[in-house]
């Protein structure tokens, strides 16, 4: 049964009454290209766990943008820094130094323990600069080398490189003809990538954990397996954070459950918290932009590094990544439970979970939480997703379990 409370702002669609209602908005949907089929609801507000539709019903929302609300919907923190910064300065163009940027810099290469920091707006934006910085370094000092390694079933972005660089299943076929330079392996298996080694490679590009292809978690030592052979083999070691960093598994950036720091670093998706922004940093070695290499129009634009450095204050402290291991802990031991019931599969780590199904139902199982008011995610036939808030409380962890259950009972 879906819940049909109030929003926190009493917020009305129709406050504009020169508007159309929501009903006829719906029908501008004509209107938008295709990309993503979308229940006829439009979404208006959000508080924390919860997203309110235009019909009022309230949502439990395990999705969070894709990962993308770190604090959940407009935390005081983020909604302060915004209209902080919005009021003082939006953007001064990519060629002036802006303060925020210079402190959000300084204070996330710290935490990173590299070298220097590149801003964007997108996942893909951020990874586009890391291969752009694996073959600039190529041609410098590997003699011209260009090629990378990449997984099988790996999630990069939806620029024409990246999917190329991806191995999501289904995209060799799509946009020909393909960019060369990516060589794929199978995921978790360091031996495949040694055996792919050659003159020409320069970097391995890898998520610590797989987000979009099911939260595949990795063996113990693949990350430091694919150190040591980028060290023995002079090539950088890519670590695609977009989905597994800012605190999302309970430590800062996945690759420190390992010990490993990459040469190249790419974050997105909660960075902002809501806000696009993402990064690319780099080690020295590694860091080889000059002026003309790479930019952006936005590129450490004021008001989305505002954004980001109020969303870095809350999750680099202990407190929320301990939270995040012990709601972690919660979601597992209540979805074991569900999982021994349903037969289910259960893999994930801090607040990135999926639920393996034994059949292609999970688009069902999904639309019956809608209709039971969670929003969960299926990126595959029989995947679901879940990334809720990292503050996500464990009341809330528990009526997610109940509305799951019911869904998986239908
Ligand atoms: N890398 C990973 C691991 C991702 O999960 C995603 C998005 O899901 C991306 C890159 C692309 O990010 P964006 O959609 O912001 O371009």
């Amino acid at each position: 049964m879906t819940s049909s409370l109030s929003s926190p702002s009493n917020f009305s669609l129709n406050a504009d009454p020169s508007e159309p209602p929501p009903q006829a908005l719906l029908l501008e949907e004509a209107q938008l290209m295709r990309v993503a089929a979308r229940p006829p609801r439009i979404m208006v507000c959000g508080s924390g766990s919860y997203i309110w539709d235009h019909t009022g019903v309230r949502y439990l929302d395990f999705v969070q943008g894709w990962a993308v609300n770190s604090l959940g919907h407009s935390p005081p923190e983020l909604t302060a820094a915004l209209l902080e910064q919005a009021s003082t300065l939006v953007t001064a163009s990519p060629a002036f130094h802006n303060a925020p940027q210079l402190r959000f810099a300084g204070e996330l290469v710290r935490a990173a323990g590299l070298a220097q920091v590149h801003f964007a707006n997108s996942g893909a934006e951020a990874n586009e600069a890391a291969l752009k910085l694996a073959r600039k370094w190529g041609r410098l000092h590997r003699g011209g080398g260009y090629e990378v390694i990449t997984t099988e079933n790996s999630f990069h972005g939806r620029t024409l490189a990246l999917m190329a660089a991806s191995g999501k299943p289904g995209w060799d076929e799509l946009f020909p003809p393909k960019m060369p330079g990516f060589v794929k392996v199978p995921f978790g298996d360091s031996a495949a990538v040694a055996a792919r080694i050659r003159p020409e490679t320069v970097a391995v590009m890898v998520e610590p954990i797989q987000g979009e292809a099911g939260v595949v978690v990795p063996p113990d030592g693949y990350l430091r397996e694919l150190r040591a052979l980028c060290d023995a083999h002079d090539l950088l070691l890519i670590c695609d954070e977009v989905q597994t960093g800012m605190g999302r598994t309970g430590t800062l950036f996945a690759s420190q459950h390992q010990g490993v720091k990459p040469d190249i670093l790419t974050l997105g998706k909660g960075l902002g918290g809501g806000v696009p922004v993402s990064a690319v940093l780099a080690n020295e070695r590694a860091s080889c932009f000059v002026p003309g290499d790479q930019g952006g129009t936005y590129n450490g634009n004021p008001l989305m590094i505002a954004a980001a450095r109020s969303v870095f204050a809350v999750v680099s402290e202990p407190a929320i990544l301990a939270r995040v291991v012990a709601a972690g802990a919660r979601l597992q031991e209540r979805l074991s439970a569900a999982c021994l019931e349903h037969g289910l599969g259960l893999r994930g780590r801090g607040l990135l979970w999926a639920l393996v199904l034994p059949d292609a139902r999970a688009e069902r199982v999904a639309s019956a939480c809608f209709s039971g008011g969670l929003l969960l995610n299926a990126p595959r036939p029989n995947l679901l997703r879940l990334m809720p808030s990292l503050r996500v409380s464990d009341l809330e962890i528990d009526e997610m379990v109940a509305i799951l259950e019911r869904a998986l009972r239908n």
